[in-house]
């Protein structure tokens, strides 16, 4: 193939040589560092989901959220310049193809392409280039100049963000003295693609790239009045610049966050897509043989986990939302994933070694005097902090989940090292003991149905009326449901609404323990699993099919947790239920005053489980109530304070997480704040009380029952 003059004079040996040599070098250094992650990656504990179960609905989770990015533009501005250099690196991509081609092949054009498409492409290219450039000025912009709180400078973002402008820079200059040098070899009657084809065809080939590359065209203009020599010399840096650059930038990545280029569409393919508050359960006889329970080493997490480490991108919107950093505890979710990765990476060289067998003894030697990751990299207090309310994994722009990390490290710290805050120790004595964290008797759990006008069946009494099979939903009544004074109006008015509504319904009574939820997110594996075969054996032998309960955690342990212990039951929110019922009209809610009301989404109804509307029809089919959203509501709603077991342990600094919710809720201004969970109902009334709020907290249920019709009698 004929050469264009500049590659003529250039790309011969030992230019091409030279070329393929440091390409290979490049390729091989990549390659290695890359097997070296893959083999970090691979290190330690199997993964426990099905990672590749609905391909489909993962490519559309990719293209959702890695192509489209759907999450950046919740900040608009970050969104605006990621999407301009992610757009760029895709449609760049081949054109640093066409240029290796280039340096390889003097004067081939890449050979598997339509005719006609280099055109548009160039066009594409020619636009691209300079929106990548704004793209870049944009984000050094926001980094340096209206710089955000969660981002943290960065030598490295700073260093990537100027080479990947410089590589902008180098493509334009290396095409633009191309163009100038066919147009000067063209009216020279040089040797070349263009001068065969004659002056005036030349004139033809510059009008078709000025319509095609006009960007380049029209700085080759520019520069055209440059000598011959001083146009090779811009050419030839450019290119070679650009492609020393592109192989630097490519070696780079996986040291630095910007490993996330190559590892963010995987994380997401990999992702979990359904129940996100569902924990791992892990096999408790084999972990105690194993004499290993949860995670103490950076190493023992899962690959797709330590996928997470890699992808991690230091964005800093997880830490932006998170409730307890916001609050002043020690917990950042940014922090902790950096930390994580750091653990990792400090020792990957010992890890590898020591898996392969490999070497003198002395990564093991190393690795005996490393910094531990819990109480070194990961303080025990930032495990305890959090209260898996998600509302990072919801931010996260790649798809990294925390709490599965957070509660890993706890299952370890409780079950093998039996360290744990020792509130934690009273909450766990209850559950064991009694069935419910309070300590409360279990022989007291039904007493709530007392002050009920009609009777409460328990499925024993349904049983022994052999009207078990006629019931048609079992009400979860929960601990805080049968315990706690406000939980236990609450269990009233559910009982009322069923009973209005004409729905057959049971509870287990004095049957019925905790289901778990706080044991298992403080680390409690073992209390958990205990308590789950029980529940589920229990409500297996009455033949329960549907559930309803008004605790959100509980609605989560039944719903996605307790199916692993072979209990597979359709669960309903109390809302659920009874926006239904109104909705079919077997209940009609006809009194009540006007009340503007703010609703507060309980994350593990939300976040967790999706439910977001049910609450606020029920709320809207109430005569007098009108709902004004919170700020952070729905899936930005910001946590209470209780979740993860957090309500059974003391919160002693920063800021408490529930007076900071209960600000939010003051300053909307409105009648009373609707919940729609026993616990964010304790945690606002107390904030409510601590702060000498005015704003009362009403459950959902609650209203809804005193707008029932009044019956005589
Ligand atoms: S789950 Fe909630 S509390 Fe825990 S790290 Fe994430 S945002 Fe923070
Ligand atoms: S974990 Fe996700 S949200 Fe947090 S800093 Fe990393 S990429 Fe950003």
């Amino acid at each position: 193939m004929a050469l264009t003059p500049a590659q003529a004079t250039y790309f011969g040996f030992p230019g091409t040589l030279l070329f393929a040599l440091l390409l290979l070098s490049a390729l091989a250094l990549f390659a290695y560092t890359v097997s070296r992650r893959v083999q970090l990656l691979l290190l330690g504990a199997g993964d426990r989901e099905n990672r590749l179960e609905r391909p489909l609905a993962r490519l559309w989770h990719v293209v959702e959220y890695g192509f489209l990015q759907r999450k950046m533009f919740r900040d608009a501005y970050a969104g605006l310049y990621h999407a301009l250099i992610f757009s760029g690196f895709l449609v760049l991509l081949l054109r640093t193809l066409m240029l290796v081609f280039e340096g390889l092949f003097p004067g081939a054009a890449l050979p598997f392409l339509p005719a006609g498409f280099w055109e548009g492409y160039l066009l594409v290219k020619d636009a691209v280039l300079v929106t990548t450039f704004v793209g870049v000025v944009l984000a050094l912009l926001r980094r340096h100049v209206a710089r955000k709180e969660r981002l943290d400078p960065s030598f490295d973002a700073d260093l990537i963000l100027c080479l990947i402008g410089f590589l902008m820079v180098t493509d334009l200059a290396a095409g633009a003295a191309k163009m100038a040098l066919d147009a000067k070899a063209a009216a020279a009657g040089a040797s070349g693609v263009a001068a065969a084809a004659g002056a005036a065809s030349a004139h033809a080939a510059l009008a078709t790239n000025a319509l095609w590359e006009p960007l380049t065209s029209s700085l080759s203009k520019q520069i055209s009045s440059l000598s011959f020599s001083s146009l090779q010399s811009i050419y030839f840096g450019s290119w070679w610049a650009h492609l020393v650059a592109i192989l630097v930038f490519a070696n780079y990545l996986p040291f630095a966050k910007h490993f996330h280029v190559i590892t963010a569409l995987p994380n997401l393919f990999f992702a979990k897509l359904d129940s996100p508050g569902k924990m791992v359960t892990f096999d408790i006889e084999k972990a105690a043989e194993a004499e290993r329970f949860g995670v103490s080493r950076a190493e023992d997490f899962t690959w797709k986990q330590k996928l997470d480490m890699f992808t991690c991108t230091e964005c800093g919107r997880c830490r932006e939302v998170c409730p307890t950093h916001l609050t002043g505890k020690p917990l950042s979710p940014k922090g902790f994933m950096v930390d994580l990765r750091n653990a990792l990476y400090t020792d990957a060289d010992a890890l590898i070694d020591v898996d392969a067998g490999r070497g003198d003894g002395s990564a093991e030697v190393a690795l005996a005097a490393r910094t531990p990751l819990i109480g070194g990299w990961i303080d025990e207090e930032t495990i305890w902090a959090c209260t898996t309310c998600r509302y990072c994994e919801h931010a996260c722009p790649v798809g990294i989940t925390y709490v599965d990390k957070i509660t890993d490290l706890r299952r370890h710290l409780v079950l093998e090292r039996s360290e744990f805050p020792k509130e934690a120790q009273t909450a766990f004595n209850g559950m064991e003991r009694q069935g419910n964290p309070w300590n409360f008797a279990a022989s007291d759990r039904d007493a709530w149905t007392k002050d009920l006008p009609f009777p409460v069946l328990t499925m024993a009494e349904a049983a022994d009326a052999k009207l078990a099979g006629g019931i048609e939903v079992l009400f979860w009544v929960g601990c805080a449901g049968s315990y706690e004074e406000r939980g236990k109006r609450v269990s009233r008015s559910l009982a009322k609404l069923l009973h209005e509504a004409g729905v057959t319904y049971a509870i287990l009574g004095k049957e019925e323990t905790c289901t778990g939820d706080a044991a298992r997110r403080l680390g409690n594996e073992y209390l958990f699993q205990t308590l789950a075969q029980q529940n589920v054996e229990r409500m297996k032998g009455y033949g329960v099919t549907k559930i309803v309960t008004n605790c959100p955690h509980c609605f989560n342990t039944l719903a996605n947790e307790y199916p692993d212990f072979g209990g597979r039951f359709e669960v309903m929110h109390g809302t659920e239920l009874v926006a239904r019922l109104v909705a079919e009209g077997r209940i009609r809610l006809v009194h009540g005053a006007p009340m503007s009301l703010s609703f507060h989404d309980p994350c593990y109804l939300g976040r967790h489980n999706g439910v977001y509307d049910a609450p606020r029809e029920l709320l809207n089919a109430i005569p007098g109530v009108s709902i004004r959203e919170l700020p952070n509501s729905r899936e930005n709603g910001m946590c209470c304070g209780a979740g993860g077991g957090r309500m059974w342990l003391d919160e002693t600094i920063g800021t408490r997480v529930n007076q900071a919710r209960f600000a939010e809720i003051e300053a909307n201004g409105t009648d009373a704040v609707g919940v729609s969970c026993p616990f964010c109902m304790v945690m606002l009334g107390n904030a409510k009380a601590e702060m000498a709020g005015t704003t009362e907290a009403f459950d959902v249920l609650e209203l809804a029952a005193r707008a029932l019709p009044v019956h005589p009698g």
